[in-house]
């Protein structure tokens, strides 16, 4: 049903409509029936150029769904994927519609989507809609991301619909998610059109992704050769920096991940508390596949995937290509995530004996189950002499001493002074993350009390992560062994 149009435009320009219609669905969102704007990024829309009042009755309305933006020729994108290893060849934007795509004054490309807008020739069984749980643990999630310097999606407002959605736990209220990314090609939109042998697809869907992300493979001779490393080294990154946060995705299906390098999906993720490395949250990943310590492995097997789509492009030695590729993301990953730890513990030129000074603290920390972020953190008031608030995390731990000793020593040894290996340390290891236990108390509010006070608290926290902000001291810390969060919901 086509929906009516509004004044309001947004500057659109959407270069995915120039793809064959076999890349999407052109088809407009689901109305709503008494939609409110409950939390709006005014900041992003700044950032994005949009012209945007949160107070314009209009916006509402476009944002919802219920309204089409004067120059927005909305599309459901086609995707296939491997969800928990097991390729399934249709998926695709069930419950999201692409409104169009912003180019910002300095050049930068943005699509602008809504997530929980209603049925597309991609929904199957689905309704299509969103419940404001996910929704809200989405925008949190992605915006804390965001200023912890990790390249993700944003989220430029969240909107309750008026409906209610139904999932195992009830009628939940229904909410719609303003998403932002960079772009929005997965590794799953190759494979639809692999599965479907349809090679020119797979050519121009390739070309697409150099001229919107990897415009430096285009000046390559073999332009499609150097995407795919371009791909894997920004995938190598993005893991290393999960990993250095904590931060455990939770369902790395190969439709969840954007050929951008940027994080998309927010579905069970969560930040580690106390750490273990097979630490799993989603409660639909029974055998650990997307546990923390697995995420870089994985994403080698999802590059993998992506490499047997464009084998047709690689041409002679394709395999080897692809071999050669999958292995120097496992050598990046590695390194990068190494450097990235080693500076957690303010080692920024590492030397021989570092790596196991590093693997001797993770141990400690998993015997102890100390929380990930805090360890990290107050290790650096030990360069004060504060040592209180780390050690207290380790319960008299009998090797603790000797550890911390070694370490000391090893900071003496470190060409910087302490207070600016302090600084350094307080720089890359956050105070303020979204926990799970914060997110649930956001989420329980909005949803039985129909009160967003406390997740724009929790959002204004999030803003300043590295900062100590006393009067927030309480949203630094870990949670009490009761209000721990041991499984989060996929939200569909
Ligand atoms: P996800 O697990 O959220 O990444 O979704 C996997 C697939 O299921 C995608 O094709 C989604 O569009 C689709 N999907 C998830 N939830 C719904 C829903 N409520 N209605 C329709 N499709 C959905
Ligand atoms: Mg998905």
């Amino acid at each position: 049903m086509p929906i009516p149009r509004a004044r309001l435009s947004c500057g659109f320009d959407t270069t995915f409509l120039q793809l064959p219609e076999k890349f999407y669905q052109l088809c407009s969102p689901q109305p709503v029936t008494a939609p409110e704007l409950r939390l709006f990024n005014h900041e992003l829309a700044e950032e994005l150029e949009l012209p945007f009042d949160a107070k314009e009755p209009e916006l509402t309305a476009c944002l919802a769904g219920n309204l089409l933006f004067a120059d927005s020729h909305p599309l459901a994108m086609a995707y296939a994927g491997h969800q928990f290893g097991s390729f399934v060849s249709q998926l695709g934007d069930g419950r999201a519609i692409l409104l169009g795509e912003k180019v910002t004054a300095d050049g930068r490309r943005f699509d602008l989507q809504l997530k929980g807008s209603g049925v597309t020739r991609f929904s199957r069984n689905g309704d299509g809609r969103a419940a404001l749980g996910p929704v809200l643990r989405e925008y949190i999630v992605s915006e804390a991301m965001h200023v912890l310097g990790v390249p993700t999606t944003r989220s430029l407002a969240v909107l309750t619909s008026g409906e209610k959605v139904v999932r195992s736990e009830g009628a939940l209220p229904g909410a719609i998610l303003v998403r932002v990314a960079s772009g929005l090609v997965r590794t799953g939109t190759f494979e639809y059109f692999s599965a479907r042998n349809d090679e020119e697809a797979i050519r121009q869907l390739a070309e697409y992704v150099i001229a919107r992300h990897y415009p430096e493979s285009a000046e390559n001779e073999k332009p499609f050769h150097h995407l795919f490393a371009a791909i894997a080294s920004a995938g190598a990154r993005l893991t290393a920096q999960w990993m250095a946060l904590g931060f455990i995705h939770g369902v790395m299906n190969t439709d969840n991940i954007a050929v951008s390098g940027e994080t998309i999906d927010y579905g069970p993720c969560a930040f580690m508390d106390h750490y273990h490395p097979n630490r799993v949250f989603s409660s639909i990943d029974f055998s650990g596949r997307y546990r923390y310590s697995a995420q870089g492995s994985i994403m080698k097997w999802n590059l993998s995937r992506l490499g047997n789509c464009l084998l047709p492009l690689f041409g002679q030695d394709g395999e080897a290509f692809i071999e050669t590729v999958t292995g120097s993301f496992e050598q990046e990953f590695m390194q990068l995530l190494t450097e990235a730890m080693l500076c957690k513990i303010g080692i920024e030129a590492p030397r021989e004996g570092d790596s196991s000074l590093l693997q001797e603290l993770l141990a400690l920390m998993q015997q102890e189950e100390t929380d990930f972020t805090l360890t990290f953190h107050h290790l650096a008031d030990c360069l004060d002499g504060d040592t209180t608030p780390f050690s207290t995390l380790f319960h008299n731990n009998t090797e603790l001493p000797a550890w911390l000793e070694r370490w000391q020593k090893r900071m003496k040894a470190a060409e910087e002074e302490p207070a600016t290996n302090r600084q350094r340390m307080k720089a890359v290891n956050p105070l303020f993350i979204p926990r799970n236990h914060r997110i649930e108390q956001a989420i329980h509010a909005a949803q039985e009390h129909d009160d967003f006070t406390p997740a724009r608290k929790l959002l204004q926290v999030l803003q300043t992560p590295f900062t100590e902000q006393p009067e927030f001291a309480e949203f630094a810390k870990a949670p009490k062994v009761e209000e721990r969060v041991l499984h989060t919901f996929c939200g569909t």
